[in-house]
């Protein structure tokens, strides 16, 4: 009997996404190459902290898997596709059941069953957590199962290979992909039947982040400009507990909250003029306090300290306490994260409240694929954070650990039911293989021997100034003009960057050079899809100029007025302010006739530009009403 031809899927990227969907192939019967960066067990998701949700009540609150895709769809501001989400609350609680079976430690009530936590802009306890080290639990959990297929030959793991391009066939479909060895600096083509990029985040876009230093977002940007769509680029969380570093910022996470923790800065009392401390959350949002999502707290906490200049210290943060809480608790539910603190503070947040400031964390943004995680570029897949699926505008605490997981377990299966279609095309020929080898070869050479006066790490350090300066937690149409015009100008000096390592071993620092130019291309993509979304919406929050509102039409003229009442424009700025005292600023409105759309970008080869565009999505499930945690949430 002939034998079966095997089916062989490139997976780029061990996280959990990643690692779930080499899983589930190898399961069905398929082969994996798996490229990773680092170790896979050493991938970003080890660095998740609060936990995963998932509908499992234990707390016996009548939690619903209902609630939980409409806390999501609103967390979201509607704006991601819902029957997308359904379809992952729906598999949240089997997830979980999986995960325990595979022995992940998830923390446990002395009953002994699954303990919860709360998280943001949710209500009912969903959260499932193992101490403060869930991310670790959970990737440590899949790579053992991955290590048993390993040994049975069912998984080839390139380690410390780095992702370049994908390669298409004659018909476009992506048959293979580009990797170089990051010790030896080989580049060598792999032909595959299909392909999945599980390749995370793109924080480093942004410079300092909470994200890990591979986390930048490059081979998203590569299959960018190899024709792939880019899905929402725009929204970036920014996460509002982080501590602020000079190397990088480090997330305290939503958990802190979720236990108990308060937000504060000291004010004074408007009534009697005494110093006090001000809950400013609790106080802004009653129904939700200190967990409003991400996108609120960060708001308030910018507002506070930026516009109201009640921050601590210099520069400026607020307090994260969890000092009133017992430190036997704290220690059981967050230890993990404490000690990072004291670690890096030299102070103990069981004593003392903890400095925190905002901080870019998750890209709701990515790679657009369709529920099946079929990118526009046949034979190629996306998922995990590098997709732009189920998060919509915002995405709410412990989803992504979901999002990331559940999305393999779509990419892996289909990957394989596209792989025996027999809708591949032909096969990569030898010479296809090698022409693109070549390609990036010639590349490597000529960035390797670069020696003009720009310095590669001074150059990502202004990139991430710019994009915190102008597309950050407040945006405006100015800063967003300013941001496209000084980004060009970035992109031009890249190619008169300096290499100071000439040599053809272990050469990192041109593979950093080769990744700032996929970063500075991300950067413009972000920008541009920013620049034309006049609307705000979840992480997007756009200040009205005088400019914009002279071309608005009169319902959105009213709206404002509905909503701000008096307001004028500062002569200087142009930025709409309230004329109540409060001098607040005036943001644009939410709307849903123009903007409730995906917003698609792809890349003009020639002006190496984005080219922004706008896409119908599912919503039909849950009709859309306006987003206030300040009142309990009405279905
Ligand atoms: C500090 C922190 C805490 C968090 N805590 C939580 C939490 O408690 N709950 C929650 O739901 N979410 C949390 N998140 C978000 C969540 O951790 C991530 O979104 C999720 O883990 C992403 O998983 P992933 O598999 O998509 O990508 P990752 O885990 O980032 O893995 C990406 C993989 O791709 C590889 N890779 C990338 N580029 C290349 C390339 N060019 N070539 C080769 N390999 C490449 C990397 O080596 C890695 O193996 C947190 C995020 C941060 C920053």
């Amino acid at each position: 009997m002939a034998k079966k031809p095997e089916n062989k899927i490139i997976v780029v990227g061990g996280g959990l996404s990643g690692l779930m969907a080499t899983l589930k192939i190898c399961e069905g019967g398929g082969k994996v190459d798996l490229f990773s960066y680092c170790p896979v067990k050493r991938s970003h998701s080890l660095c998740a902290q609060g936990g995963i949700n998932a509908c499992m009540d234990t707390k016996g609150e009548h939690d619903s898997i209902y609630e939980h895709f409409d806390d999501t769809v609103y967390g979201g501001d509607f704006l991601a596709d819902q029957l997308a989400v359904k379809g992952m609350v729906e598999a949240a609680p089997k997830l979980i059941k999986m995960f325990d079976r595979m022995g992940v430690p998830f923390t446990r009530t002395a009953e002994g069953v699954l303990d919860l936590r709360n998280f943001g802009g949710q209500k009912n306890k969903r959260t499932v957590f193992a101490g403060s080290t869930t991310g670790q639990q959970l990737l440590y959990a899949l790579d053992e199962q991955v290590r048993r297929w390993e040994v049975k030959g069912g998984v080839k793991k390139y380690e410390f290979w780095e992702f370049i391009k994908i390669i298409k066939n004659k018909e476009g479909i992506c048959r293979g992909i580009v990797a170089q060895n990051m010790n030896s600096n080989e580049i060598v083509s792999f032909p595959a039947d299909v392909v999945i990029l599980a390749t995370g985040g793109p924080g480093q876009v942004y410079g300092r982040c909470t994200a890990s230093t591979i986390c930048n977002g490059s081979a998203v940007s590569a299959v960018y400009q190899q024709g792939a769509e880019l899905g929402n680029p725009e929204f970036l969380q920014i996460h509002p507990t982080a501590i602020p570093g000079s190397d990088k910022n480090r997330l305290m996470s939503e958990a802190c909250r979720g236990e108990g923790g308060r937000v504060w800065v000291y004010r004074k009392n408007p009534q009697t003029g005494e110093k006090e401390r001000w809950y400013f959350l609790e106080d802004m949002y009653p129904a939700y306090g200190n967990l409003v999502p991400r996108d609120v707290a960060s708001r308030a906490i910018y507002k506070v300290v930026v516009h109201m200049g009640l921050g601590m210290h210099n520069p400026n943060r607020v307090y994260l306490d969890l000092s009133h809480i017992p430190a036997d608790y704290l220690e059981r539910k967050l230890g993990g994260i404490l000690e990072m603190y004291s670690d890096f503070m030299g102070q103990d947040p069981r004593k003392v409240p903890m400095e925190i400031f905002p901080s870019i964390h998750y890209s709701m943004g990515g790679i657009w694929v369709d529920r099946e995680h079929h990118t526009n570029i046949p034979g190629l897949l996306a998922s995990g954070e590098c997709d732009y699926q189920y998060h919509g505008a915002n995405r709410l605490g412990a989803n992504s650990l979901l999002s990331a997981t559940y999305s393999g377990t779509i990419s892996g299966p289909e990957s394989l039911r596209l792989a025996r279609s027999g809708k591949l095309g032909s096969p990569l020929t030898q010479e296809e293989l090698e022409a693109a080898r070549q390609e990036c070869v010639a590349e490597f050479d000529k960035i390797r021997n670069m020696n003009g006066p720009e310095n590669a790490h001074k150059l990502h350090h202004e990139l991430g100034d710019i994009m915190y300066k102008y597309v950050s937690i407040e945006r405006d149409n100015n800063g967003l003009k300013e941001c496209v015009k000084e980004l060009k100008e970035i992109l031009k000096r890249w190619d008169n960057i300096g290499v100071t390592d000439h040599g053809t071993w272990a050469n990192q620092e041109a593979m950093f050079v080769r990744q700032l130019r996929n970063m500075i291309i991300y950067a413009m993509a972000i920008t541009q899809s920013a620049l034309q979304r006049d609307e705000s919406r979840g992480a997007h929050a756009k200040i009205v100029l005088k400019s914009d509102y002279d071309k608005m039409d009169d319902q959105l003229k009213e709206a404002l007025t509905k909503k701000y009442g008096k307001f004028h424009f500062d002569a200087e700025t142009g930025r709409g302010t309230t004329d109540d005292g409060n001098d607040d600023l005036v943001f644009f409105e939410r709307n849903d006739k123009k903007f409730m759309r995906t917003t698609i970008v792809t890349f003009d080869q020639e002006k190496e530009e984005p080219v922004v565009s706008y896409r119908e999505f599912e919503h039909s499930l849950i009709k859309p009403r306006l987003r206030n945690y300040a009142v309990a949430k009405k279905e």
